[in-house]
């Protein structure tokens, strides 16, 4: 998908046809069917294909989300208009407390511009399912990525005003929904907060386990069982005071 989105929108900004225009959506459409078509060959040709038979059914429902996209796009005049797609950023270093700064280096999938005034905006295309809660926007410092988008975001675009980065579930699946943290300074010093209780916590060496989100982690054989059990005995020691404080950001 973020293959099709990125050729697609490159070649209707080298034709001088963003914003997309309701009436140029079935030829839209169908440009981006092929370059779907395209993708799967490629995969199927590569051996990533388990079994054909699975492929069409995955195919279709990957067409009619582009198609979705592609009517939300239209839809939605908004001033914005796609400018940059899957740009590199690197080098992006950020003071997070005085003396202390960080590197980040990645991709962001969609830069959006617009003026009067020069605004931009973040998007990062989405596949899976929607999992946020209204008002969460960092969920206890696990989720950083937005917010050092829009880092990237004003170091590409300096004349512009961050507007916001945003999570885009462009999916039925996702129901099409959008996670977004606005480019303010409030973002900014939130992200310091984290930054900042993460690396104390490191230069520390206080490494115990918290145990409130082990879904996803790697590393659950080593850390063993009775995890949760010795989290709970750890949980008073001041020096993870800090840490706990930022589980609690929203
Ligand atoms: S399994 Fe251990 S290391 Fe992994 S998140 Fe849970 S407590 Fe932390």
């Amino acid at each position: 998908m973020h293959a099709v989105l990125e050729q697609l929108f490159s070649e209707l900004k080298a034709k001088g046809r963003l914003p997309l225009k309701a009436e140029e959506l079935d030829n839209v459409k169908r440009r981006a069917a092929k370059l779907l078509d395209s993708e799967f060959a490629l995969l199927t040709e590569a051996g990533g294909v388990v079994h054909p038979a699975l492929v069409n059914a995955v195919r279709d429902q990957m067409r009619a989300d582009l198609d979705e996209l592609l009517e939300r796009e239209a839809a939605g005049a908004d001033g914005f208009v796609p400018d940059q797609f899957e740009p590199e950023f690197k080098n992006l270093s950020f003071e997070f407390a005085p003396g202390r700064s960080l590197t980040f280096r990645g991709y962001m999938d969609r830069l959006d511009v617009a003026t009067q005034p020069k605004r931009v905006r973040v998007i990062d295309y989405k596949g899976g399912k929607y999992v946020w809660e209204d008002e969460d926007e960092f969920r206890g410092g696990r989720s950083v990525q937005l917010a050092i988008y829009v880092l990237a975001a004003a170091a590409a675009y300096p004349k512009h005003e961050v507007t916001e980065s945003r999570y885009y579930y462009s999916t039925a699946y996702g129901r099409f929904r959008v996670k977004r943290v606005e480019g303010t300074d409030a973002a900014r010093n939130t992200l310091r907060q984290v930054l900042t209780a993460l690396d104390d916590t490191v230069a520390a060496g206080t490494f115990a386990p918290v145990a409130d989100d082990c879904g996803f982690c790697d590393y659950q054989a080593i850390c063993g069982p009775h995890r949760e059990h010795r989290a709970a005995r750890k949980k008073g020691d001041p020096r993870l005071a800090a840490f706990y404080r930022m589980r609690e950001i929203k």
